[in-house]
């Protein structure tokens, strides 16, 4: 049976941000928090909900209030106040099938609303109606923002600001076989003798439609040139610059768009990790992409910063150097 996301937390296999652990509860920061303080707090016993629970899990779950209870202490909101709720299967709007209870405060956070709530009684003949146009208001956003969540092209509701590094030259001819005897012109259709580049071979990239990938195939590997890792360097190449690392450096290349525009065509032997499921994608990036390449990244150019997210997940791991080519596929396709 497939590992749910907190128990691949839980086992290490994915990071998050630990506020609390013990041997039998674990504390993360909620990865799309609801509230300015929103922590999970989770039994590390595969628990599916309240509804798997026996006798056996009384000491543990009465632990996790005290838990909530010191948590809440350290972020300072015992005093002004917190939440403390489970959800269960899908009325009760839980999503992760992993017993956990999250922790909320830092902002008023109203009252518990009935959704039977419908006025009678009240003294007021619209106060009802005003509070159903009110839920369905709440529902269209919920909605909205459930979709919004789900849907792979999705907006981030608050956009990270990148340091956009550019790389100079001698960042780049460390990894150059021969730096210079490779002009600035150089591509990757015509690389440099001898050409040195080693790309690491994807499943995705055997799919390659040769009619829009042609013109980068790699030549077959002569020499290996010697690698020094820089962990966490990432910084910004151009058109020449790039072309000038795929004819001559050992690379591995991501394509970090979508499914669709990638399959409808990508350059070279690029793997694809889609930017905005790159948190999701960490296992899979730990396991194909190598630590002995010099990682290269690309989007669609322009302002995506597609790239930038894929190199922020390998930066955490200690991946790099890693190179993103700002004009992307656009500036690609203009030049093939
Ligand atoms: P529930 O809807 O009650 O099952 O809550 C699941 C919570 O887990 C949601 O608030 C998600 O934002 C949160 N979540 C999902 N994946 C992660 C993750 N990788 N790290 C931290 N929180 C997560």
């Amino acid at each position: 049976m497939e590992k749910n996301i907190f128990q691949r937390i839980i086992d290490r296999e994915i990071p998050a941000t630990i506020e609390y652990e013990d041997d039998e509860i674990i504390a993360i920061r909620d990865i799309a928090p609801s509230a300015p303080i929103h922590v999970l707090i989770i039994p590390k016993r595969a628990i599916t909900s309240i509804n798997s629970t026996d006798e056996s899990d009384v000491e543990t779950i009465g632990r996790v209030f005290l838990v909530a209870r010191d948590l809440a202490k350290s972020f300072g909101i015992s005093e002004s106040g917190y939440r403390v709720v489970t959800n269960i299967n899908s009325d009760g709007g839980q999503t992760v099938p992993h017993l956990h209870f999250h922790l909320l405060g830092g902002q008023p956070l109203g009252r518990m609303n009935s959704t039977h709530a419908s006025g009678h009684g009240t003294g007021s003949p619209y106060r009802g109606t005003l509070r159903e146009a009110g839920i369905l208001i709440l529902c269209a956003i919920g909605l909205a923002i459930g979709f919004n969540m789900m849907n792979s092209k999705s907006i981030s509701w608050v956009k990270k600001e990148y340091d956009k590094v550019t790389a100079t030259s001698n960042d780049l001819n460390k990894y150059l076989t021969s730096p210079a005897n490779s002009p600035s012109t150089t591509t990757p259709s015509t690389p440099t003798t001898p050409n040195t580049a080693v790309p690491v071979e994807s499943e995705d990239s055997k799919k390659t439609d040769p009619a829009t990938t042609a013109a980068a195939k790699p030549a077959p590997v002569q020499e290996k040139p010697s690698f020094v890792a820089e962990p966490g360097v990432v910084k910004e190449i151009t058109y020449d610059q790039f072309s000038r690392l795929m004819a001559s450096a050992p690379y591995y290349l991501i394509d970090a768009r979508g499914a669709e525009k990638y399959a409808e065509g990508h350059i070279g032997n690029a793997t694809n990790f889609y930017g905005a499921e790159a948190q999701a994608r960490i296992p899979d990036m730990l396991a194909n992409v190598p630590r002995d390449r010099v990682i290269l990244i690309y989007c669609d150019g322009g302002e995506c910063e597609l790239s930038h997210h894929v190199a922020d997940v390998l930066k955490q791991f200690g991946y790099g150097p890693i190179f993103i080519f700002t004009g992307g596929w656009a500036e690609w396709k203009t030049k093939h």
